[in-house]
Parts: C-alpha cells; sequence; structure tokens
C-alpha cells in the first residue's frame, strides 16, 4: 500500500479516536446524581382521613361536565359540601360564583406585598358507568386505604387538598402576605368554555396579574426514561390540539359492482399512512432542557446520547420514541371517529374519518395541513378542519417561582428531580397563561402508570397516604410564597420587570423567544428546532403518491 494511503489511515484513526474521547468527556461532563434514598416525609393520618372524607364527599356529587342539562342540584350539593367542611376558609375568603357553576375564591391579604397567587383545580368530572367499577364510581368510598370513584384524581382531590391546606393554615393563624385566589371551573372536561373563560374575562376585567399559577398537569411519576425514582414533572406548557375530519366521495351504488378503490377504502389508507408513516420527530428546546436536567439521573447510555446529542440526534430521536416518550418528539395523529355507509350491500357515497392531532412547538395548523395534503396525495379527499389550537406559549421555568415549586416539592417528597415538562392534553391553565409568566401544571401525588391508567377509566381512586401529601405540599408552597417567613415578594419577582426577562432574550431564533425560556444551554437546542423545522416534509410523504402504503411497524421508529 503506498505510504500515502498509510497516513490517510492513520489520521482518520486519530480524528475518530479524538471525537470519541471528546464525546466520553462530554458525557462525564453531565455528572452523576448522588442516588440516594428518596427520604419523603410521611402524611399526617389525621388530615390524610379528613381529606379523604371530604373528597368522598364531593366525589358523591354527581358533577359530571357532558351532561345536558346539568343537574343543578349536585352543584348547589357540591357549593354547600365545601362551605360545611372548610368553615375557617368560607370565614376568612369571599367566595363568587362565576359562569354557571365555577367558584373564585378571594382571600385576601391585610398588607399585600406583590402579586397574588392563584391555585386552580376544576368541579367537574367525565361521565362514569358503573358496571366494571370494584366500587360505585359516585360513592366516594374509603376503603383498603383509599378513596375510590370518578374525580379522584381528576382532580376533585386537588379542590380538597387545596382548601384543607387553607383550612389548616387558618387555624393555625397564617396571615398571607399576598392576595390568593381559588379558581374551580365546572367545565374543564369539555374545554372550559363557560368556566375558566369566564373566570379569565373576570381577571381581565380586574387586571390582574398573578406571580405564580398552579393548576392540574404533571406529577411525580416513575418510570419515565426508565428511572427507577420519582419525578417531579412541572409542566410549562401544552401541546396544540386540532381536529381534522376527512371525507372521501364516490358515486356509490351496488356492492355487487365495486370498483377499484371505494370512499371506505381511501379513508382507510388514509389511517393506514397516518399510522405508518409518523411525522418527523425533532428536540424542541424545552424537551432539550428536559432532558439536560434529567440526564444526571439516567444511564450512562441515555447520558451519551443525550450529551452528544447534536452528533447523534437520530439514535437519540428514535431510542425517545421507542422509549413511549414519542410525544416529546413529534406531532402526533391520532384517528380517533370514523363512519360509512348504511348496509352491507350498498356502497356508501361518502366515507368519512376524524384525526386529533397534537402539536408540538414550532408547528401550527397551516403546517399540518400542507403536511396532510402531501401524506394523502392521490387519495383525492377534503379535509376540514374543525377546531384548530396552537401549542401554548412556554412559562419561564428558569426564575424564581418556579424554583419556590421545586423546594415545596422536595420538602415533602424527598430529593427528587423536579423537571419542567410538556403536557400533550389541554387544561384550563391555558386560559390564564395571559395572566403570568410562570403559568405550572402539576398535581403533588405520586402516581403510578396503573394509577395513571385509572383517570377517565373504571376504578379511578386515591390514597389517603396521597391526599395527606398534597395537603403537606400545599402548605408548605402556601408558606413558601404567601407567609411571613418568605423572603419576601423579592422572592417572586414581578415577571413583567424587563430585569426578570433577561433570561428570555438571548435566543438565536426569534421565533424561539416567543415559545421557550431559552437561556445559553438553549441556544444550540434552538437552533435543532430550526434545523428540524427546514426539514419538516418527511422524505416518506413526498412519495406518498399513488397509494399503496408502503413501510410497516419498523417504520414508526424511523423519523
Ligand atoms: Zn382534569
Amino acid at each position: 500500500m503506498p505510504q500515502e494511503i498509510w497516513l490517510a489511515l492513520a489520521l482518520a484513526a486519530v480524528v475518530l479516536a479524538l471525537t470519541a474521547a471528546r464525546m466520553f468527556v462530554r458525557t462525564g461532563q453531565i455528572g452523576r446524581a448522588r442516588v440516594g434514598p428518596v427520604l419523603g416525609r410521611a402524611a399526617d393520618p389525621e388530615t390524610a382521613a379528613r381529606a379523604a372524607e371530604t373528597l368522598g364527599a364531593l366525589i358523591r356529587c354527581k358533577t359530571v361536565s357532558h351532561d345536558a342539562p346539568r343537574e343543578r342540584a349536585e352543584w348547589v350539593h357540591l357549593r354547600d359540601e365545601l362551605k360545611r367542611r372548610y368553615p375557617s376558609v368560607h370565614a376568612a375568603m369571599t367566595r363568587e360564583t362565576v359562569g354557571l357553576f365555577s367558584l373564585l375564591y378571594h382571600w385576601k391579604a391585610p398588607d399585600p406585598q406583590g402579586d397574588p397567587l392563584l391555585f386552580c383545580a376544576h368541579l367537574d368530572v367525565v361521565p362514569a358507568e358503573s358496571g366494571a367499577w370494584r366500587h360505585p364510581p359516585f360513592e366516594g368510598l374509603i376503603e383498603d386505604g383509599h378513596v375510590w370513584g370518578r374525580g379522584a384524581l381528576d382532580c376533585k382531590h386537588l379542590v380538597t387538598c387545596l382548601l384543607e391546606a387553607a383550612e389548616l393554615l387558618l387555624r393555625q393563624g397564617f396571615s398571607p402576605t399576598r392576595d390568593i385566589y381559588f379558581a374551580f371551573g365546572h367545565d374543564e372536561e369539555t374545554g372550559g368554555a363557560e368556566g375558566a373563560a369566564a373566570l379569565a374575562a373576570l381577571f381581565a376585567k380586574q387586571n390582574l396579574h398573578f406571580a405564580l399559577v398552579l393548576d392540574e398537569g404533571g406529577a411525580l411519576t416513575r418510570g419515565a426514561l426508565s428511572l427507577r425514582r420519582p419525578v417531579a414533572e412541572v409542566g410549562v406548557s401544552e401541546k396544540g390540539m386540532m381536529n381534522v375530519r376527512l371525507t372521501a366521495r364516490s358515486a356509490g351504488g351496488h356492492a355487487a359492482h365495486p370498483p377499484r378503490h371505494t370512499a371506505l377504502g381511501r379513508i382507510a389508507e388514509a389511517v393506514c399512512r397516518v399510522e405508518f408513516r409518523p411525522g418527523p420527530a425533532r428536540l424542541t428546546p424545552l424537551i432539550t432542557d428536559l432532558l439536560t436536567q434529567l440526564a444526571p439521573n439516567l444511564s450512562f447510555s441515555w447520558r451519551f446520547l443525550i450529551a452528544n446529542r447534536r452528533l447523534l440526534r437520530r439514535p437519540l430521536l428514535r431510542r425517545l420514541a421507542r422509549s413511549g416518550e414519542t410525544s416529546w418528539v413529534r406531532t402526533t395523529f391520532a384517528p380517533t371517529t370514523a363512519r360509512a355507509g348504511t348496509a352491507p350491500n350498498v356502497l356508501p357515497d361518502t366515507a368519512e374519518a376524524v384525526l386529533n392531532v397534537r402539536l408540538l412547538h414550532g408547528e401550527r395548523g397551516e403546517d399540518i395541513l400542507v403536511y396532510l395534503r402531501d401524506l394523502f396525495s392521490g387519495l383525492d379527499l377534503e379535509m376540514e378542519v374543525l377546531f384548530s389550537q396552537d401549542p401554548s406559549s412556554v412559562s419561564d421555568y428558569r426564575g424564581a417561582p418556579f424554583a419556590q415549586l421545586g423546594e415545596s416539592v422536595r420538602a415533602v417528597f424527598g430529593a427528587v428531580p423536579v423537571v419542567p415538562f410538556l403536557l400533550a392534553s389541554a387544561t384550563d391553565a391555558r386560559r390564564y397563561e395571559p395572566f403570568s409568566s410562570h403559568v405550572f401544571r402539576f398535581c403533588p401525588f405520586v402516581l403510578t402508570p396503573d394509577e395513571s391508567a385509572r383517570m377517565h377509566a373504571v376504578d379511578e381512586r386515591v390514597s389517603l397516604e396521597a391526599l395527606g401529601l398534597a395537603v403537606a405540599f400545599y402548605e408548605d408552597l402556601l408558606r413558601r410564597c404567601a407567609g411571613p417567613e418568605a423572603e419576601d415578594s423579592e422572592d417572586l419577582k414581578d415577571p413583567e420587570d424587563p430585569e426578570d426577562r433577561e433570561d428570555l432574550k438571548d435566543t438565536e431564533d426569534p421565533e424561539d423567544a416567543k415559545d421557550n425560556t431559552a437561556g445559553p444551554e438553549n441556544t444550540e437546542s434552538a437552533k435543532d428546532a430550526k434545523d428540524s423545522r427546514d426539514a419538516k416534509t418527511p422524505a416518506s410523504a413526498k412519495d406518498a403518491a399513488g397509494g399503496d402504503v408502503r413501510g410497516g411497524p419498523r417504520d414508526a421508529e424511523t423519523e
């Protein structure tokens, strides 16, 4: 072999070795969190029992938001129960009924020092058929250390624990140093158009600005990315949502003489394309931050991928998708309803399906339509947007309010990572974003996958221990943010103050500045997001014309 080739090979080997060395060094720089035992508090049994009794009573009020017309008596009963069970709260605060059955409590500070706080939850629940339940869904039974019933986890437990904490504080003579509001909507499960919307209108009329808004959303979960310890996932933003109706039309006719492609066949193929060719995956600045903050607690292979995400973006995205976190890195498309035909021997002249789309930041409704048009080319479908909502803004998770929330989590639940999180679902909190730069979605409950699966399903339940801890969490947070021992309003700076927004300024991409709280760490990820936006339309969508559905389940893991 000529000497030049040897030289070139040696040089390549040196470059390779240096690159590998750098990758290991970067991985080492992440560091490893010391995995000690998570030493959380134990719940006070008396508090837990009292909260359980109240939650049981609230569950017995059948406040199902899908009922039309709503059962007025059930809502009145719920209001009375709250008043009876929390006498100090109702003596110290004003309570206003807003937008039919929503409730707004106002706890005035004698001498307010800074912007008020807003705590939210909702009083309504989704329907429940009692057939498959171990205990009837609207009896609020307490058994096996749990309160059973619809609303136990979504989310009458939050209403209970918030007011329980306030009642305890009042009995101890606590007086807040800033105003505190509790807003409980009555139609969150059907979109919040009456409740949260009316509450938001009221806040606007009163020109309110909150130092912190806390609603339902994330929780302390186990199992994300094979993590064995619980992680407090605090929602700082929500994905967008769209419902798109696809319609295929044909001449119809006798089923004995079908054409090559029927209306139903074309809709079926569209659904297959959606499932077998998921959109492109990419890392947004928020998810990059989430991964970076989780990294010290993850295995070496995860840390290696995260530390070297610029070089190993594809393997990282593939692994995230495989580990069940697809929604973190891509816009998802779920076919949810379909309709066609009237008789077994008649060709339908129309067939339709509805896609529920959850949009990742950086994508808007019009981008999705362009993508779908490309994906369905050759199928001759009509598309109609039934509902469209862009991703929500990203709250500031670098400021004092997020840090204080984290302090309260650790004070009660022990040394757990507290990370900013993206919600794939929608909450009332989105409507309160105009009133604060610190809108967080977090339920102070440790949720196993089994418990999460019971929400909106059968056998919804919550443990007494968990209720007691949640009361302790809210008590801690209220003291921390609005107590005399709080380091005053300095601690929760006014987010409107440009000084406080310094950390929101240093993105490279002005578009990203709108929907992320990028700091120096994020400049790289902001670029990542831009790169992947540029390469948004997947190659697979381009060769979709023609019609055969290629690919299979394996495709679901490719970008
Ligand atoms: Zn809910």
